[in-house]
């Protein structure tokens, strides 16, 4: 696997195997006795033969021999390869001096290593992105809580946490399928996320039910947002495959997230709201109390 070459102290190669030709694209007569430098990127191959002789008289210990270090070589057609170079004094023969290297063509691994930073952010976006309504899923919302509350902690703000709940969901499912019942989980998403602030978090906590972070508002303030919400999923028409139009409803608790406060706590207290909105006829929003 490895791509082997011998060069002596005037730095003219020597030696090199079906590896390093098949690495520059030389055939193997095109190389020996030529000079190295032809094969090493610019910057450095006028350096070389110096840094060769002064190794050799002993004025300039080498950083390269008896080291791995990454490298680029010069195809023969120009391209610069990266390589790994593992390089070693051979020593003196006949009155002659030799070096010797191993190099190992580095695109392999690093598109390996592209391959899998591409496979890991895809990895982090879906652990964090609720797949059918592509908002962010309850993990997401919970990590989103931490950074805003600690922001609204620094500037003295308030923030409301809201639990919208898709109103006899079931009965959607039952009447028009489960299909159907997707479809309207990711308009109703989407509705919110649309009819809320950009600063306002929209995320799908599970099931038919979202979660709302609203920054910036007290929970007076956060009920005209959700009011604003609420009448958005109202005005959905969600076509189902066969053209049938299906009318749907949220109903949305809100909470203050105070200072301190976890957002488990917050949460069922907009949850407790919620309760309320549901018994109150559904399509309505309700604040919890102090
Ligand atoms: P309420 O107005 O009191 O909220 O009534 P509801 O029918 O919405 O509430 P319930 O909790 O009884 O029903 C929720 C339904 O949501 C039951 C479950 O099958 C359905 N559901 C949960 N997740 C999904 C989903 O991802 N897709 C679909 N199509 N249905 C789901
Ligand atoms: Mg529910
Ligand atoms: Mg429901």
């Amino acid at each position: 696997m490895d791509a082997v070459m011998i060069i002596d102290d005037a730095s003219r190669i020597r030696y090199l195997n079906h590896a390093m030709q098949a690495l520059t694209g030389y055939a193997g007569g095109e190389l020996l006795g030529e000079p190295l430098e032809g094969l090493l990127p610019d910057h450095l191959s006028e350096k070389h033969r110096d840094y060769v002789v002064r190794y050799i008289k002993g004025s300039a210990p080498s950083t390269v021999l008896g080291r791995v270090r990454e490298f680029a070589i010069r195809h023969r057609n120009g391209e610069m390869v990266p390589i790994e170079l593992k390089a070693f004094d051979l020593g003196a023969k006949e009155g002659e001096r030799y070096f010797g290297a191993f190099m190992l063509d580095l695109r392999p691994r690093r598109a390996m290593e592209e391959k899998n930073a591409h496979l890991m952010a895809q990895l982090e976006q879906q652990a964090l992105c609720d797949a059918l309504t592509g908002l962010p899923n309850r993990r997401a919302f919970e990590a989103e809580a931490v950074q805003v509350m600690a922001r609204a902690a620094r500037l003295h703000g308030a923030v409301t946490v809201g639990v919208a709940d898709v109103d006899h969901f079931k009965s959607i499912n039952d009447r028009y399928g489960h299909a159907a019942g997707d479809t309207v989980l990711r308009e109703v998403g989407q509705a919110l996320r649309n009819a809320a602030r950009l600063t306002d978090a929209v995320a799908r906590l599970g099931g038919e039910e979202f979660g709302l972070l609203l920054p910036h508002a007290t929970p007076e303030q956060a009920a005209q947002v959700a009011e604003r919400l609420r009448a958005a999923v109202a005005a959905l028409h969600v076509e189902t495959e066969d053209g049938r139009s299906i009318k749907v409803t949220i109903s949305i608790g809100l909470a203050e997230l105070a200072p301190g406060n976890v957002l488990d706590g917050a949460l069922s207290h907009a949850d407790k709201a919620l309760y309320r909105a549901k018994h109150g006829g559904r399509n309505r929003v309700e604040v919890a109390a102090e």
